[in-house]
């Protein structure tokens, strides 16, 4: 039997993901172009753990309790079955590397370009039957974004709760758009804190920093702390799907992002199940991984938080004091229950989201 040539473009999170899996799709070789790995800075992904994180539950540090908590509440959701989970980019492209030894796969350390709907590597045109797009891509001006600063601290004496990762606390500056502080705590002395905003303007460096600076001082009495590693990251809030002719995206361009929590990494998983199974049934390849019920709902969020950010802190925890760990774990994943649903939308205020709906309505029909 003829086997099927499949090529991946891009060595990142998408493109690992995939290679790592290449030993299940049948009567298949792989080309896999890297690009250049240089410059690639290391981070963490968080996610809830489901049946996408099988095979790499070992790898990954996990928290049974997180947090939300604003200046008039908290609530604490447990779960059991879908911990709270991070993993170290490094530590899974090694990971998966490690699962790539075998003859049908050829992995390439170059840069791919697109023309016409080709793909060439130096010049040449590459051939095959399937081509796997998960390159960068550049975002439209002018939409909402994710950004953020982290820094991977040690204190002096002990300071964090290693039990308990804090979600979303939202004690900081609120003037330049929806701002919460998120910490994981790697033990009572280590944490990673990150300054979020959802904003369509990325701010100065120094403007997260001093955010974490005010937050440790004022939470966690810290007033000196040893930085051992700073991560930071842009991610859009909005969705994001291009495939060229004869190729498919996957990844933040083949819209795996969710546009309302831009939580990417388990979504890739699930997009990449889904690939191989239509590879190995020979059905026709999609990325869809959102419902579209799902995405006209964040589509309505994310108008609502453009309009009204300040309600926001109050509104999240609304949102979510109604749910239990595991629904909140199940609905962040992509697994939405018609109850969890109802349960959200109940909290909402109603003229906002009217109002954001009726935008949303307007936005389709012209
Ligand atoms: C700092 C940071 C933290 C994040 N945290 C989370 C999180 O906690 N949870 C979560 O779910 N999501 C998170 N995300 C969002 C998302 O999971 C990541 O952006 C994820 O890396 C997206 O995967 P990707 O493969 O689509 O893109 P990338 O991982 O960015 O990979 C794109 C790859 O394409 C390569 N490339 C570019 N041009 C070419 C070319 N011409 N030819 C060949 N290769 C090329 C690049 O070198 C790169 O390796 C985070 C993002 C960032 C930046």
């Amino acid at each position: 039997m003829k086997k099927k040539k499949i090529n991946i473009f891009g060595g990142g999170c998408a493109g690992f993901s995939f290679i790592r899996r290449s030993q299940e799709v049948k009567d298949a070789t792989f080309k896999f172009y890297l690009g250049t790995e240089n410059g690639e800075k290391d981070h963490y992904w968080g996610f809830w753990s489901n049946k996408y994180s099988y095979d790499f539950d070992e790898i990954c540090l996990k928290w049974n309790k997180w947090k939300i908590i604003n200046y008039r509440n908290e609530k604490t959701f447990y779960s059991n079955q879908h911990p709270y989970c991070l993993i170290n980019k490094k530590k899974w492209i090694n990971f998966c590397k490690g699962k790539t030894h075998n003859s049908n796969v050829k992995i390439i350390k170059k840069k791919v370009e697109d023309i016409n709907s080709k793909f060439f590597v130096d010049k040449k045109l590459i051939e095959g039957d399937y081509f796997f797009d998960c390159r960068n891509i550049t975002f439209n001006k002018n939409i909402l974004l994710q950004h953020f600063i982290g820094l991977t601290i040690e204190t002096n004496e002990n300071k964090f709760d290693p039990s308990t990762v804090i979600l979303m606390d939202f004690r900081c500056n609120q003037s330049r758009g929806l701002h919460f502080i998120y910490v994981i705590p790697f033990s009572k002395k280590k944490a990673l804190v990150e300054s979020t905003l959802f904003s369509k303007n990325v701010e100065d460096r120094k403007f997260y920093l001093s955010a974490i600076n005010s937050y440790l001082k004022e939470n966690f009495n810290i007033n000196f702390f040893k930085v051992l590693k700073e991560e930071k990251g842009i991610i859009p809030m909005q969705y994001m799907n291009f495939s060229l002719e004869n190729s498919v995206s996957i990844g933040t361009r083949g819209g795996a992002t969710k546009p309302s929590s831009g939580y990417t990494f388990i979504y890739i998983q699930k997009q990449i199940s889904n690939i191989i199974y239509q590879l190995n049934n020979n059905l026709k390849i999609n990325n869809f991984i959102h419902t579209k019920f799902s995405l006209f709902m964040d589509k309505i969020f994310i108008k609502a938080l453009e309009k009204n950010p300040k309600i926001f802190p109050d509104l999240f925890y609304k949102m979510n004091s109604r749910l239990s760990g595991d629904e909140m774990a199940l609905f962040m994943n992509g697994n939405q229950s018609l109850k969890t649903w109802l349960k959200i939308i109940y909290s909402l205020p109603k003229l906002l989201f009217l109002h954001a709906i009726w935008q949303c309505i307007k936005e389709i029909e012209n």
